[in-house]
């Protein structure tokens, strides 16, 4: 039987699947290579969870159909997630959160933009690195789900009541749907 909406909220689901494991003092390479992997994995994790939340969740976007680009550069400091090419991608920028697990930082920050920082359900958060990992996660990963639907929008049609036009806006009501979604039930409650 499919589980329903309050079975992945108070099941499993509320456990992050996967913990950061690495040694003490870890060198650079050492502490991007951890993050990577708890990536990947986070990343599936919450695309299943998505799969279950979002109605009609376009199948571009799974797992493996998904570009996922990793940078652990400090030039390459801005995360991204939409559609090039006409192929859904991820690109994540690690260079903080490497710098964080290398100085064993387990209380961190993930900002959020100002317009929506202080919301309670798509604001900042606070809490372990994996926990502000896995909201960068689902920051990206729902630009990559807003642009697939988009591309399946006409001009006059209507997806969870936003037409093309919202599901445009990097940061729309569209989007906010999206991510609002996913930091409730893959994000927010988890630990
Ligand atoms: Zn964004």
């Amino acid at each position: 039987m499919k589980p329903t909406l309050r079975d992945i909220q108070m099941g499993n689901n509320e456990q992050l699947s996967n913990k950061i494991t690495i040694k003490k003092a870890p060198t650079f390479e050492e502490a991007a290579e951890a993050i990577k992997v708890f990536c990947n994995e986070e990343l599936k994790r919450q695309i299943v969870i998505a799969k279950r939340v979002i109605k009609g969740y376009p199948p571009q976007t799974s797992f493996s159909n998904l570009k996922i680009t990793y940078h652990t550069s400090k030039r390459f400091y801005k995360s991204r997630g939409g559609r090039r090419g006409g192929k859904p991608f991820i690109t994540l920028s690690l260079y903080k959160w490497i710098q964080n697990l290398m100085c064993g930082e387990s209380h961190c920050t993930f900002d959020e933009y100002a317009l929506i920082e202080n919301d309670r359900q798509i604001g900042e958060v606070n809490g372990s690195i994996e926990k502000c990992l896995s909201a960068l996660i689902a920051h990206e990963l729902s630009h990559a789900i807003q642009h697939a639907l988009k591309a399946n929008m006409s001009d006059s049609s209507m997806v969870f009541g936003y037409n093309k036009t919202q599901f445009k806006k990097p940061h729309g009501y569209a989007w906010r749907y999206i991510y609002g979604l996913l930091r409730k039930y893959a994000v927010n409650e988890a630990k």
